[in-house]
């Protein structure tokens, strides 16, 4: 594994290190292939920013700094500047046009929330038992997969959904397949891994092998450490043979 597309940087605020410290982690690690997936800056309608966000005032540093670095490492690493993204109807729009006006590469969808998350949150470490969630979930993933400007799916198994498990597997089998279809790798997420979270959940990789959706790694790195974590390939792989899964090594960049 040489490369990693799912990386943030101190500047959303639940991340630590500097820029140079991943790519130097990563590349002591043989990850040559480096792709920057900060989270997008996100206004709310209402003025308000969230904390857990690239603020808006620092976008424009955050491309300029990874930039610089990008040059100065272009002998040793290809480096991608983007953005991790909830798809909000009501703000992709906004969103796509801001982030390629400021020359954003590439996105990966991170869908931690729903209904544009204003009324009602969704966050990766709830446990739901609402039908009407995961639906909207599935549904809100299935969507912006279409949109076709998405790289890959991060953590497509974040929803922890503790009701009947035939609507579980009914719903998740619709991602599933609108990966397959589409050709939308999904990310078996290291950081999940690493952190022993829900995810990667078994039953929706059991799915996802049945689909034959294709399926890429991201570490998700939060820390410098976490720009190297080869230290959870082993269990990623034990999903994979487990599984069957089509593992397609580095996903295809959609550039913007
Ligand atoms: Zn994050
Ligand atoms: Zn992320």
């Amino acid at each position: 594994m040489n490369y990693n597309y799912h990386t943030h940087t101190a500047r959303c605020r639940h991340a630590s290190g500097t820029e140079r410290g991943y790519i130097e982690k990563a590349l002591a690690a043989g990850i040559t292939k480096i792709g920057f997936s900060e989270h997008i800056p996100l206004e709310f309608a209402d003025g308000h920013d969230t904390a857990h966000r690239l603020p808006v005032a620092e976008e424009t540093l955050y491309f300029d700094t990874l930039r610089a670095l990008r040059e100065e490492y272009r002998d040793r690493a290809e480096i991608l500047i983007g953005y991790e993204v909830e798809y909000y109807p009501l703000y992709f729009k906004e969103q796509l046009r801001r982030a390629r006006e400021l020359g954003a590469e590439y996105l990966i969808l991170g869908q931690h929330y729903i209904r544009n998350e204003e009324f009602y949150e969704v966050s990766t470490y709830a446990l739901s038992d609402s039908v009407e969630d995961l639906i909207c979930y599935t549904d809100t993933v299935i969507e912006a997969m279409k949109t076709g400007l998405f790289t890959y799916v991060a953590h497509p198994d974040v929803f922890s959904f503790t009701g009947d498990a035939a609507i579980y597997d009914r719903e998740m089998r619709r991602i599933c397949e609108t990966a397959t279809e589409l050709n939308v790798p999904l990310e078996i997420n290291f950081y999940g891994i690493r952190s022993g979270r829900r995810y990667p959940e078994e039953r929706f990789w059991k799915i996802a092998g049945k689909c034959g959706s294709p399926v890429t790694f991201g570490f998700d790195a939060h820390d410098e450490a976490g720009a190297a974590d080869l230290a959870s390939l082993p269990r990623a792989m034990e999903l994979v043979e487990k599984y069957n899964l089509n593992y397609i090594g580095a996903p295809k960049i959609i550039y913007l």
